[in-house]
């Protein structure tokens, strides 16, 4: 069931008496259990429509639109599915206590995914998911990777289940479904030859794969109950530029055996841009702790 959160007034819905607050249960006989179900299945121009009024009486509504009429309803989102994972760099536990709450929710939710962008681990989901995904043609996905390596992926999960990746994006790719993916490198985790495996491997599902973000794992102070990540240095940040613009030549190459995509050359451009913000970063955190020591030398003079 979806609850209807708003009619807007005098659209096609609400000329046909539906109104905000009432249930829906059924759209050409299919349940509808949420928002992506609402979307997929409203969008035919033929509507069989059962809901309950908001005096709880049952009702049924025939509607013929044009294709490109709106209906004008919204329904409640769903409620967000939260991780089974503990990675090591998680940034809810690394967040200042008395932020705002959304701040330190662990979602990981393929509804949100394809509606939002919001990038997940796949290692929540039940046969039922999965059908789900399939059947809705929830594509494109946003995947956090990490790893393509079972030991490397578990062990920066914290989940048996992130081993099953590759498999994974294997049946997403056999059904269509497109992907962005990321890694976040965690130095001594899955740089250097690991992320050299993990971007070889990802390729190869070209053209279902879309793109790849690659980002430096961020340590904050507040960091709690999570095992010690080496922190990033400029010699290390510059070491892995170097690293991944040997992947983003290979992808252009890749690209002329290939059909021109231009999302993929957008993802390596993306990805040498998030890079190197992060060496200006670094830089300036090098320069600040620097002038801070002369200061303090001075001072002691
Ligand atoms: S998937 Fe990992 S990083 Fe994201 S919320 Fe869960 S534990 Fe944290």
């Amino acid at each position: 069931m979806a609850l209807i959160i708003q009619v807007e007034k005098d659209s096609f819905a609400y000329n046909q008496g539906f109104r905000t607050g009432e249930k829906i249960f059924k759209i050409n006989g299919k349940d509808i259990n949420d928002q992506i179900d609402f979307s997929f299945y409203s969008s035919d121009e033929y509507l069989f429509i059962k809901t309950e009024s908001l005096e709880g009486k049952i009702k049924y509504t025939e509607i013929e639109r044009d294709y490109n009429q709106a209906l004008g309803i919204s329904v409640y989102p769903p409620e967000i599915e939260n991780c089974k994972n503990k990675c090591i760099f998680c940034f809810v536990h690394q967040q200042h206590r008395g932020m705002r709450k959304s701040l330190y929710i662990k979602d990981d939710d393929y509804r949100f995914s394809f509606s939002d962008g919001n990038f997940v681990t796949l290692t929540n989901l039940k046969p039922h998911d999965w059908k789900r995904i399939y059947t809705l043609n929830l594509s494109p996905l946003y995947i956090s990777i990490h790893s393509t390596e079972p030991d490397v992926r578990e062990q920066m999960l914290k989940n048996p289940i992130a081993r099953k990746i590759k498999e994974q994006l294997r049946n997403l790719s056999k059904h269509n479904i497109q992907f962005f993916t990321q890694i976040v490198v965690c130095p001594d985790y899955n740089d250097n030859e690991h992320l050299d495996k993990t971007i070889k491997d990802l390729i190869k599902f070209y053209p279902n794969l879309i793109g790849v973000a690659i980002v430096p794992s961020g340590l904050t102070q507040f960091r709690k109950h999570l095992p010690y990540i080496k922190p990033w240095d400029k010699e290390l940040a510059i070491k892995t530029i170097k690293q991944v613009e040997k992947w983003q030549a290979n992808f252009i190459i890749y690209q002329k055996n290939q059909f021109q995509h231009q999302n993929i050359m957008m993802s390596s451009i993306f990805l040498k841009m998030v890079w190197e913000q992060q060496v200006i970063f670094i830089n300036t955190l090098i320069n600040i702790k620097k002038h801070y020591q002369k200061a303090l030398i001075q001072k002691e003079k």
